[in-house]
């Protein structure tokens, strides 16, 4: 088995993944609402041969492809789309309107790339498939819904993913990247995205009218000083050696010109690699919101209330060292050495960082795969510019390359992977 006669196979399977690429770009759905676009990947992955668990907290199901003894290993995409008006010239441009969850018609575009994920996910279930003289063991594909929430790998662990699979050697998925080209992997060993805490602070005072503020204590004030009062918490209380990101998102409070509000609400993201810097910089804001209290006045059952909100925080994306290494070693051979880089960690979150997490300790990797297409990747990098990121209404991936690439790349690597357990 070499790469050639992957490449040859995939030549065979190409306008079927482009066909499937198309058809999930233009119907993209919402997070927790992939409906359609799970059955679709049902049926795929049925039509291999593969046994079906769905129900998988939403959407999510797995596939499980059983090729004699020998061990399991397992591959993940996402499904879920964003609530973004696509904004390119794509022949599959998505013109997708649906209701969210709280029943607001939005538009929806796959503009964080999962249809990629999704059509190279089906195209490494069909190479799979189609070489079992060449692995031995047990392979899980695993689609999860709601990336985007950070939600949907949560769910499916609750709902007992691994009690329901044989516990994999290790699990693999990659993501796009748009400042990339297609064909070009890049690999972080350790460290690979960062952790998110999602924080709301809600500021009190004593609220009354805009015209007395001394028979006040006006919580826009001192919403106002803890904004920047903040800015202190990562440029002068943590190491300037550790890597973390404090941004206030969202400041809410009052409702018109003359009246001063009872309170003000902060919505903020806190991103890190170690949970003890996460820890230290939630001490600050804490320190830092009873002092601002305290000098106004505040009695102490008014100080503000930090909430950390559970359900949207993720720990980092930690790519186990061993296996990250042995899989670069391999991509090396598969896609040759000029294409495998080493990236440096981002500060976005992903809740792939949870199927490593649990009490079985599997190992993970998450790879990036590069999307964008060579030549325009160049001009813009020439003038100094980057092609538009993941989320932007205007991402236009070179997905016929990116599709190729990723499914032969990713599939032998998996059937490297399994004759290395194998031995
Ligand atoms: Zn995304
Ligand atoms: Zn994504």
């Amino acid at each position: 088995m070499n790469l050639h006669s992957l490449e040859n196979q995939y030549d065979n399977i190409q306008d079927k993944l482009i066909d499937l690429y198309a058809h999930f770009h233009q119907n993209p759905e919402l997070s927790f609402m992939e409906m359609n676009t799970s059955a679709k990947l049902i049926n795929e992955l049925r039509c291999l041969g593969f046994e079906i668990i769905d129900n998988l907290g939403g959407y999510s199901f797995v596939g499980i492809l059983s090729n004699g003894e020998g061990p399991t290993l397992a591959f993940r995409t996402d499904m879920d789309a964003l609530p973004i008006l696509e904004n390119t010239d794509s022949a599959f441009k998505s013109i997708k309107k649906m209701k969210d969850v709280n029943g607001n018609e939005q538009p929806v575009m796959h503009a964080c790339g999962h249809d990629l994920h999704m059509s190279t996910w089906v195209g490494i279930a069909k190479l799979m498939s189609n070489n079992q003289g060449n692995w031995k063991g047990t392979l899980v594909m695993i689609a999860q819904a709601s990336e985007e929430w950070g939600a949907g790998a949560r769910s499916m662990i609750e709902a007992g993913l691994f009690k329901k699979i044989p516990t994999p050697s290790y699990i693999l998925a990659y993501h796009n990247a748009p400042n990339m080209a297609a064909g070009e992997i890049g690999y972080k060993a350790g460290a690979f995205m960062s952790g998110v805490k999602t924080l709301e602070l809600k500021i009190k005072g004593i609220g009354g009218h805009g015209a007395e503020p001394q028979n006040t204590i006006d919580p826009i004030v001192m919403a106002s000083k803890l904004i920047l009062d903040f800015q202190t918490i990562i440029s002068r209380e943590i190491p300037p050696t550790e890597s973390c990101v404090l941004s206030i998102g969202s400041i809410h409070g009052g409702f018109t010109h003359n009246v001063i509000p009872d309170e003000v609400n902060l919505q903020m993201t806190l991103r890190f690699f170690k949970s003890e810097i996460a820890d230290k910089v939630i001490e600050s804001i804490k320190r830092i919101s009873n002092g601002i209290a305290i000098s106004s006045g505040l009695e102490a059952s008014n100080y503000p209330e930090l909430k950390i909100i559970d359900t949207a925080c993720l720990p980092p994306v930690e790519n186990n060292h061993e296996y990250t290494l042995q899989s670069v070693a391999y991509l090396k051979e598969i896609a040759g050495v000029q294409n495998v880089n080493e990236s440096e960690p981002v500060m976005i979150a992903e809740d792939f960082s949870l199927y490593s997490k649990t009490t079985d300790n599997i190992p993970t990797t998450m790879f990036w795969i590069g999307n964008a297409d060579r030549d325009k990747l160049k001009s813009a990098h020439s003038k100094g510019k980057t092609l538009p990121v993941l989320h932007s209404p205007m991402m236009y991936p070179d997905y016929k390359n990116c599709i190729r690439h990723g499914t032969v790349y990713m599939s032998e690597l998996l059937i490297k992977w399994f004759n290395n357990l194998n031995k």
